[in-house]
């Protein structure tokens, strides 16, 4: 059992350096200040949307490439598993922390290059993905802004392959830069080696798992359309003048707002499940049993099936709390922390959701939300 009691700062305390001190490297120093420090038990509560979590055994932010080599460096040394913490917007920790080195994403940086048809924006992953997706309209710049709004950062919103109102962020997507945890070194990967798929990429795979994100470059466009296919929009924009890349994301945002809970009031981590994606075949069966069942055709030939529907209009889960969890009474597919709950209470609802799930359509959906630690 791990104690959490107190925090560590390296190297604050000479009663701190059980492991520290056997780590040879000294800490970056810049002018004068300690850039780079590596922290030890620190509480992951406050680093998490969803507000919840034991701690981390290490934790260090990292600004550099050098730093994060040297974050790395420690925890091979230690045969420490890693998590690249983001905003926490997408995570669940275990109440019992992660008995790991957290490496906190905090390189930054925004660079537009632009060219006839639009331009090329690199950024690093430790940039918020609002504040870009922002900057990008406010420089007319066409591509990204269905996806007004996400919470998290950056290369949190690559690894997931974010997606909102019919755009994924693969869309825009050129290269992605990332550090192999393996060689040491940075590597530059094109858009099919990413092997991006519904709100899933290589970054996320086991296969993927030595390869961390250090910049992204997008392509976006100077006269793109806008899409306002989805309903929400489309009912937003029906009685209203042509959309302009501006209202598109005005629209957005209001939607989001009027739809799922404010961060700064409710802990969540937004969709804790991915709609279904079954083969045409599995859908026409379903449909003799549940006629009104939705579903949307997927390039692939395959049918996704909106599981807020099904846990609504099924499961009538749609409110409905079990001990401190609750399915969000506006977004059937959004769990929320009512009021200090555990992660095994909203693991454990989640689990139960996925259970009767399973025995009305015959599928298991997969969570969209990663898990951090042990369950
Ligand atoms: P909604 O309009 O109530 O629709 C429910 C689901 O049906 C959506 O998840 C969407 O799948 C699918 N859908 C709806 N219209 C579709 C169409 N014309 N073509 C294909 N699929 C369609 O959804 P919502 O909850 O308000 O969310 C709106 C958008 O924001 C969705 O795209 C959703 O994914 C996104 N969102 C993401 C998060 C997150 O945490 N990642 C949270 C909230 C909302 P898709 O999800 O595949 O689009």
């Amino acid at each position: 059992m791990i104690s959490y009691t107190y925090v560590r700062a390296y190297p604050r305390r000479a009663d701190a350096l059980t492991f520290l001190d056997i780590w040879s490297s000294p800490p970056l120093v810049m002018n004068g200040h300690c850039m780079f420090k590596i922290q030890e038990y620190i509480s992951f509560r406050d680093l998490n949307t969803f507000k919840v979590g034991g701690s981390a055994r290490f934790l260090a932010d990292v600004a550099s490439i050098k730093e994060l080599a040297k974050a790395v460096s420690f925890a091979k040394e230690r045969k420490l598993p890693i998590f690249v913490l983001g905003e926490g917007s997408n995570i669940l920790v275990s109440d019992e922390g992660f008995f790991g080195f957290v490496v906190k994403m905090n390189i930054k940086g925004k660079r537009f290059n632009f060219v006839p048809n639009g331009a090329r924006a690199t950024v690093s992953p430790g940039e918020n993905w609002d504040d870009f997706v922002e900057e990008a309209v406010q420089k007319n710049l066409y591509g990204i802004e269905n996806l007004s709004g996400i919470p998290g950062s950056v290369g949190a919103a690559v690894a997931q392959n974010i997606g909102a109102y019919g755009t994924e962020v693969k869309e825009t997507i050129e290269s992605v830069t990332v550090f192999d945890t393996d060689s040491m070194e940075e590597k530059t990967l094109s858009l099919s080696d990413c092997q991006f798929g519904y709100r899933s990429s290589y970054f996320k795979s086991e296969a993927g798992k030595n390869l961390i994100v250090t910049s992204v470059t997008f392509a976006l466009w100077k006269k793109g359309g806008v899409d306002i296919e989805y309903q929400d929009l489309k009912k937003f924009f029906r009685e209203k003048n042509t959309p302009s890349l501006y209202t598109v994301r005005q629209a957005v945002l209001e939607i989001r707002k009027n739809k799922l809970p404010d961060l700064s009031q409710v802990g969540t981590a937004g969709s804790f499940f991915k709609n279904l994606v079954v083969t045409n075949k599995k859908y026409k069966t379903l449909r003799k049993k549940i006629p009104n069942l939705p579903g949307f055709s997927l390039e692939s030939g395959e049918i996704k099936i909106p599981l807020a529907w099904i846990i609504d209009n099924l499961l009538h889960l749609k409110g409905v709390s079990k001990e401190n969890v609750a399915v969000y009474d506006k977004q059937a597919i959004v769990l929320v922390n009512l009021h200090n709950a555990s992660a095994k209470e909203i693991y454990n609802y989640a689990k139960k959701i996925q259970k009767q799930l399973k025995d009305v359509v015959g599928v298991s959906p997969e969570f969209e939300v990663c898990f951090v630690g042990e369950f």
